[in-house]
């Protein structure tokens, strides 16, 4: 989360499945409050239209850097 992107407008919060369970918004700004919840859909990043989100997915990146590769299994 870029605190400094973010305006607090509550979209990651409306489109995220665990909306209510992940997202806080407060003072014009998102907090993250539990990622237990988070299954990286991806959802919140792409809806942010101030880009202050970003989602880590390593499991993702490692496939792809092997398909870069031509080492895929
Ligand atoms: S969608 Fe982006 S700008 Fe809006 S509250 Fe969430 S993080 Fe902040
Ligand atoms: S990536 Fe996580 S926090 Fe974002 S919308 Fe999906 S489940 Fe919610």
């Amino acid at each position: 989360m870029d605190k400094n992107r973010c305006n607090g407008c509550g979209k990651c919060k409306e489109v995220c499945a665990k909306g209510e369970k992940i997202w806080k918004i407060n003072n014009k700004l998102a907090h993250v409050s539990n990622l237990e919840f988070c299954h990286a859909c991806m959802l919140c990043q792409m809806k942010c239209k101030k880009n202050a989100i970003t989602i880590n997915r390593p499991w993702i990146d490692k496939k792809y850097q092997k398909t870069e590769n031509n080492n895929i299994i």
